[in-house]
């Protein structure tokens, strides 16, 4: 498939974006709108919830700095009630607010300033995985060289069978779910040990070199378990 920013089936989704800088929203408005995206506009947190709850859109994109509630208690609100894909907006300088926001429910973020093929890619991403259930319908998952066969829980790299231990291959399905999403570390030391983990970041980098190890070409310059420094992993697959 090509790289194109043309939309395909996702031609008319409708796009809340809420936003208080304007020439974010211009810039926003300018490529959404070209690449078949309704878009509709929101420019404070409360006006934003109103808007969700009217408009019924196809996905949320979220500032966290608004002028009235911050984007993080507009997520909280939110996924009290709707599972609405949201990717949320952050300030370079405002690290930790992301890993909240992805904690409390967002599916991806981008930090300002971020580039018109990384967000149509991201809008893309959370679109497609909000319209499969693939997780449940799909017994073989193919990304680059690496076929895993969920249901009888066996993994491949090339042609040949490679053995992960139960704790490699949960990491594993785990990114599996998220294709293409960004995971907190907190989300996956929750998924994978449980909540009395959450703290245990070595956990992950131990492990994930593990499973680097086993299935990438090189570990050190990884193709798709990839690190997203101070938030958590993704696997990245091919659009
Ligand atoms: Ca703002």
């Amino acid at each position: 498939m090509t790289q194109s920013a043309r939309p395909n089936s996702q031609a008319g989704a409708v796009i809340l974006l809420i936003e208080d800088d304007t020439q974010i929203r211009r810039f926003l408005r300018t490529t959404l709108t070209s690449s078949g995206y309704r878009l509709i506009e929101s420019t404070s947190g409360q006006d934003g919830l109103h808007q969700v709850s009217t408009q019924h859109p196809d996905l949320i994109i979220l500032d966290l700095g608004l002028p009235d509630i911050d984007g993080l208690e507009v997520t909280e609100q939110l996924r009290a009630w709707t599972s609405t894909p949201i990717i949320v907006l952050s300030a370079r300088d405002k690290e930790g607010d992301k890993v909240r926001a992805l904690d409390l429910g967002a599916d991806d973020y981008l930090t300002k300033p971020f580039g018109t093929e990384e967000l149509l890619a991201r809008i893309r991403v959370s679109l497609r995985h909000m319209q499969q259930t693939l997780w449940i319908e799909t017994p073989v998952y193919a990304f680059d060289n690496v076929r895993v066969d969920l249901e009888h829980r066996r993994v491949y790299v090339d042609e040949g069978e490679v053995h992960l231990t139960p704790i490699e291959y949960k990491l594993l399905t785990t990114l599996i779910r998220f294709a293409g999403r960004v995971v907190t570390q907190r989300q996956l030391l929750k998924e994978i040990w449980g909540p009395t983990y959450e703290k245990e970041t070595h956990y992950l980098r131990i492990y994930m070199g593990q499973l680097r190890h086993k299935l990438e070409a090189d570990p050190a310059q990884p193709r798709f378990l990839i690190t997203e420094p101070g938030v958590g992993y993704r696997l990245k697959v091919d659009e």
